[in-house]
């Protein structure tokens, strides 16, 4: 298991350099690879109440793990502010992450308050959540009055046995499963549900899952498990393939390919070939993305990253709790976004072997998945 991991915040970057010459947002801003800063993931806590093995192990996440004091963690007026920066240069999707973001106290305050922000092009924006479930049952209604727009559900197996091994913490399948039908009832669908599939642990769960959620209103998502962070202790051998996730599934329940929803989406569409509806599958390792990759994610104390795999962060709040202005943070938002060149996954998967493992990696409890 990785040793223990030094706290992210005590490694602050400078603060971005504010050019002299500032520039108008044209709500198009694109990178080294001409892809359009198009989403962006907010971490808004780096706590947790589960322990996923292939996130937050409890080896390194244990009592002792210092979290972000919350004078640390940016206001909701701080991530509004921000927001509106990245949405004048073309953000029309925002997904709300963590941690655990329900744990954040008041979060329906921050979702009003991003729910009224309108896209360049006058829309409202695509504004979601990424949740364990754990407290789903409970907040639906208030989310989506508050103007949640979708919910996406992590769910690692039907078997409470498995489960509990994969979130090594005691919650039950049945409470996940009645916070997504809450969910659904309240109007946050189409739910997605993320099953990430770690060999040897729950890969026998892929058609207990795929056969419980067919002819549902529910998209489940198999993600291949990913190298994220320093902590998870990954192997190339634990990995599924999607090919094989669909070669398992289809041999019982037979498949045809779907095209993508839009440029950039994260997941491969397949439907059952008798209408019993759709599954995603999330192939970061065996069929990199990085291609179509237009996320940005801010960090849970306002550090932008921009990639999932990143090794370093930009810190924006420094230039919020500095008094710059939102022009001169918009300039520096515009400067790092053109420059960046990330593509991780797909060095990763041309180069399973060559490539260095960095032990710097921040991890994806910090910014979202
Ligand atoms: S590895 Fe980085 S660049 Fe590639 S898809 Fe993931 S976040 Fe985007």
């Amino acid at each position: 298991m990785a040793e223990k991991i030094i706290m992210m915040a005590s490694q602050r970057p400078a603060p971005p350099a504010v050019p002299a010459i500032l520039e108008a947002p044209t709500g198009l801003l694109s990178d080294q690879l001409a892809r359009p800063l198009h989403d962006l993931r907010i971490s808004v806590t780096d706590r947790c109440n589960f322990r996923c093995v292939y996130c937050m192990p409890k080896a390194v996440f244990d009592s002792d793990y210092q979290y972000l004091p919350h004078t640390s963690l940016l206001s909701f007026e701080e991530i509004t502010r921000l927001a509106q920066t990245f949405i004048a240069h073309g953000v029309e999707k925002i997904r709300l992450t963590g941690g655990e973001p329900l744990l954040r106290k008041n979060i329906e305050k921050l979702v009003g308050m991003l729910a009224e922000l309108k896209t360049v092009h006058g829309k409202p924006l695509d504004l979601t959540l990424t949740t364990n479930a754990s407290l789903l049952a409970r907040k639906a209604q208030s989310l989506k009055d508050a103007g949640l727009q979708r919910i996406t559900v992590s769910l690692d197996a039907l078997d409470n046995a498995t489960f509990q091994k994969m979130n090594d913490v005691d919650f039950s399948v049945d409470d996940v499963l009645h916070g997504i039908d809450v969910a659904h009832q309240v109007g946050l669908g189409p739910v997605k549900i993320n099953m990430v599939v770690k060999a040897g642990m729950n890969d026998q769960e892929i058609l207990p899952m795929a056969r419980h959620f067919r002819n549902t209103p529910y998209i489940l998502r198999f993600i291949e498990y990913m190298d994220v962070g320093a902590s998870n202790g990954w192997k190339m051998d634990e990995v599924i393939p999607s090919a094989e996730v669909v070669s398992r599934i289809h041999a019982e329940m037979p498949l045809e390919p779907l095209s993508a929803n839009y440029t950039g989406e994260t997941a491969a569409r397949w439907r059952y070939a008798d209408g019993a509806g759709e599954i995603g599958l999330i192939s970061s390792v065996s069929h990199a993305f990085c291609g179509d990759c237009t996320r940005a994610r801010l960090s849970t104390e306002g550090k932008l990253y921009t990639c999932l795999f990143a090794t370093s962060g930009h810190d924006l709040r420094a230039l919020l709790r500095d008094g710059r202005s939102d022009a001169e943070i918009s300039t520096v938002l515009a400067q790092l976004w053109r420059a960046r060149g990330d593509r991780y996954s797909e060095l990763r998967t041309n180069n399973t072997d060559g490539l260095p493992r960095s032990a710097n990696k921040v991890e994806m409890s910090y910014i979202g998945g």
